[in-house]
């Protein structure tokens, strides 16, 4: 039995930030990166702290601002405003998920949207979904890069992505849609799912339940993108059931697939986002 090819997000990602050395070493300046923490979430302390390092590996300026679970809502936003304003600083990222008393959709839509390197801000989420240049979530980018390197073809093709959350599966299917692939976007209330999945040519999955996705769902030949990370008895799961591999002809693993992708587009919006702010876009 042939399994499926590994498609590796650390191999892309080393792709990416070769790039990113070179274009940043040509540059006149120094594009800044801030991140901002509340609490002490140990998932959240992790990946800020993994992007701080790659950050800096890479030549940008990269601080970490730390605050208090109990950080009221209305000091970040002072916060943020004062950081929008700020001539030094390109792009602005709080870490989700924010405390329970705090509205994540205000301090999202605070954020500059030229500074909103995560892509969250409303008028972002529109210049996606209307054709425009912006900048634009991080793993739905991510997605579409590892799937160009290895040269998979969207075009035309019949792309279902499984989860509908802001974060990955809506943004991705904007950004699908502008690639020309036929998308469907399935969810919870989706009937038939394993039919509705048996459709695509290429299946990313982003649900966040350990091996939901089995061999019987997947069409035979497909390219399937697991974006899962479910941490179950100490080890990190996909969305994608293992047994998988015996039917698509590509399969990201989990880890090392779609996560190495994510930071590596965090560091090229914050590129991107120093050069829209200085050549005068209009966001
Ligand atoms: P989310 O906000 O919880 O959304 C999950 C989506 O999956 C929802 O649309 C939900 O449907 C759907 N869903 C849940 N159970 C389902 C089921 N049994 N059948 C069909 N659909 C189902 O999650 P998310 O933020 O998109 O993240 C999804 C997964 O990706 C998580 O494991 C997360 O950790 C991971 N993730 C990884 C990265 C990375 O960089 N590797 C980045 C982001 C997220 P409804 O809308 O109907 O509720």
């Amino acid at each position: 039995m042939t399994l499926a090819r590994t498609l590796s997000g650390h191999e892309v990602a080393e792709a990416v930030y070769a790039e990113l050395r070179q274009r940043l070493k040509a540059l006149p300046f120094v594009p800044s990166l801030r991140v901002l923490r509340l609490g002490e979430d140990p998932a959240s302390v992790s990946y800020v702290r993994l992007k701080d390092k790659r950050a800096r590996e890479l030549g940008f300026r990269s601080q970490v601002e730390v605050y208090p679970e109990d950080f009221p809502e209305e000091a970040l936003l002072s916060r943020i405003a004062e950081l929008n304003a700020q001539e030094d600083v390109d792009g602005i990222l709080v870490q989700l998920p924010l405390p329970p008393h705090i509205r994540a959709d205000r301090v999202l839509e605070a954020i500059h949207p030229l500074k909103d390197v995560d892509g969250f801000h409303p008028l972002n989420v529109g210049r996606l979904w209307s054709g425009g240049e912006g900048l634009f979530p991080c793993t739905p980018l991510g997605i579409l890069r590892l799937l160009k390197h290895y040269g998979v073809a969207l075009k035309g093709k019949e792309v279902v992505v499984l989860g509908r959350s802001n974060i990955v599966g809506k943004p991705l299917a904007g950004l699908l849609l502008r690639e020309d692939a036929t998308v469907t976007v399935a969810h919870s209330k989706t009937e038939a799912l394993p039919e509705v999945t048996r459709r695509a040519e290429v299946l990313v999955v982003a649900v966040g339940k350990a091996h939901l996705v089995r061999k019987d769902w997947v069409r035979p030949g497909a390219i399937v993108v697991d974006v899962g990370v479910n941490r179950v008895e100490g080890k990190l799961l996909g969305d994608v059931h293992p047994e998988v591999a015996e039917v698509a002809s590509a399969l990201t693993p989990v880890p090392g697939g779609v996560g190495p992708m994510t930071v590596a587009m965090l560091m090229a919006n914050t590129l991107k986002a120093a050069l829209l702010r200085r050549h005068g876009a209009s966001l």
